[in-house]
């Protein structure tokens, strides 16, 4: 990890370093972390979207051959909701009365950004999280009656893209309302590291749901991550705009209320 000279919270446990992640810093821009284990910690979601080609501007890669036939032989296998074959997933999220098997043909070329087809790149994180975390998922599917049993919110099976994807449907929206529609561009530098830390923040939520809040170091490290992020995103993101910050504002106090933060 190179080093900068202005220190800045690490991105999980909010104490000053240097130190930021090389290959992002070779995509410009810069996520700092106090150290080795606190970036091992949410690696399962950055390595997703880290680096050149792929940390910025924020991008997906898409589906390989390989993923897209392992989803086609397991279309009718049920995922996270008792009842709910992957093949009703993708008819539910891509809201297209296309077969599943035509569906996952047209999401295994080209690369997928943020300012196209929402949908499908929504669709491309959620099929990637299907497989690609499996066990992890799987552990949350065993979890899932002790995060009743503890009060928990329903865990929502979204995996830390979708929730990228998300927060920038939901900021481009809050935007567009303000008729600032034409500022979310995914070559802006916020926008980008707006979605790295919804990401990450998201993956130590779900850190989280598996420990089922009986860890009491992570849970003062998620709440404390969450409040980071609304206060940063309160400030304008690092826009340095004065609209961006009006929107996103916004955009996390609904957020905040519906209790989703
Ligand atoms: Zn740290
Ligand atoms: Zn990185």
């Amino acid at each position: 990890m190179p080093s900068d000279p202005v220190p800045q919270p690490c991105e999980v446990c909010g104490v000053e370093t240097v130190h930021r992640c090389s290959a992002c810093v070779e995509a410009g821009i810069s996520l700092f972390f106090c150290g080795k284990d606190h970036q091992k910690l949410v690696w399962p979601a950055h390595k997703t979207v880290c680096g050149p080609g792929k940390a910025h501007p924020f991008a997906v890669m898409p589906l390989t051959d390989d993923e897209a036939t392992w989803i086609e032989h397991h279309l009718d296998d049920t995922d996270l909701e008792p009842g709910v074959t992957i093949r009703k997933q993708i008819a539910r999220t891509s809201n297209s009365r296309q077969p599943a098997e035509m569906i996952v043909q047209d999401i295994v070329s080209g690369a997928y950004e943020q300012s196209e087809l929402p949908d499908k790149l929504m669709l491309v994180h959620w099929l990637r999280g299907s497989l690609g975390d499996r066990d992890v998922l799987g552990r949350h599917v065993a979890s899932a009656r002790r995060l009743e049993e503890c009060g928990a919110r329903g865990y929502d099976a979204l995996t830390g893209a979708q929730q990228c994807a998300i927060v920038f449907i939901g900021v481009a929206a809050v935007l567009g309302r303000a008729g600032l529609r034409h500022l979310a561009m995914r070559d802006a530098t916020w926008i980008s590291l707006l979605q790295h830390k919804a990401l990450l923040t998201n993956r130590l939520v779900q850190l989280l749901a598996i420990g089922c809040d009986k860890d009491a170091e992570l849970r003062g490290l998620v709440a404390a991550a969450r409040i980071r992020l609304f206060e940063w995103a309160a400030t304008g993101a690092g826009s340095g705009d004065p609209r961006i910050e009006r929107a996103l504002t916004e955009y996390y106090e609904q957020r905040g209320r519906a209790g989703e933060l």
